[in-house]
């Protein structure tokens, strides 16, 4: 009885962390290092620091994910380091 006690809190704390994982996520400003929570959803932000317009931007290479300011026009990719010409 109290192993399954114990397994029902697991599987608990596990949903509970995947539907955090899920819907949000912190994204840290490149051009002030504030972290700003965000949905997951979101491809684009403001920094409510410093104003900048941030891109959530994954990296073609090694598929990493990295957030960006929007007046760049190359971002170095922090995993592999390939640079990336941006629009
Ligand atoms: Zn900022
Ligand atoms: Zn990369």
């Amino acid at each position: 009885m109290k192993r399954f006690i114990l397994l029902a809190l697991l599987i608990s704390l596990a949903l509970t962390a995947g539907v955090l994982s899920a819907s949000e996520e912190i994204w840290e400003c490149p051009n002030c290092g504030t972290n700003i929570p965000a949905s997951a959803d979101d491809v684009e932000i403001t920094c409510p620091n410093c104003g900048h317009h941030l891109l959530w931007f994954m990296c073609d290479n090694c598929m990493g994910e990295f957030v960006i300011d929007s007046d760049w026009t190359t971002a170095e990719c922090p995993f592999c380091g390939s640079v990336h010409e941006l629009d």
